[in-house]
């Protein structure tokens, strides 16, 4: 089910949970701003998820309260994750689903890394 993105953040969502260690994943990455594991239902060769440690529920609440740390220390997150990956030749695609009408599942942000293959051309 998408989520409702007017709703405050809920530190019962699972990718909290797996930020305190209380359900495991498949960790790729960590530092002080992030955490970056593989998607339990990959989409492509290489699907991992790269996610703030702060309480956010998407982009649009990051964008707007993040501090510039936290924002730089993300963004910097996702591309080393890209680059420990091997993925900067080819390449790979970034996708962030915000609420209901990009359906949106689990209520903290996450940035989709998917590599490893012909992606095609974006979809709508
Ligand atoms: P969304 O539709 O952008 O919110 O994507 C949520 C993603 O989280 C989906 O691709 C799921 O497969 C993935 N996911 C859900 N639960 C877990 C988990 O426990 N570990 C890893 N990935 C998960």
């Amino acid at each position: 089910m998408p989520i409702d993105p007017t709703l405050p953040y809920d530190d019962a969502n699972i990718f909290a949970k797996i930020l305190r260690g209380e359900i495991p994943c498949s960790k790729v990455y960590e530092d002080e701003w992030a955490l970056a594991f593989h998607d339990i239902n990959p989409q492509a060769p290489t699907h991992i998820l790269v996610i703030p440690k702060g309480r956010y529920v998407s982009w649009d609440d990051f964008s707007a309260s993040g501090s510039a740390e936290e924002i730089t220390g993300f963004v910097r997150a996702v591309g080393a994750v890209a680059r420990a990956a091997g993925h900067v030749e080819p390449g790979y695609r970034l996708l962030a689903n915000i609420g209901m009408d990009a359906h949106q599942e689990v209520p903290h942000l996450h940035v989709h890394l998917f590599a490893g293959k012909p992606l095609g051309p974006m979809l709508a």
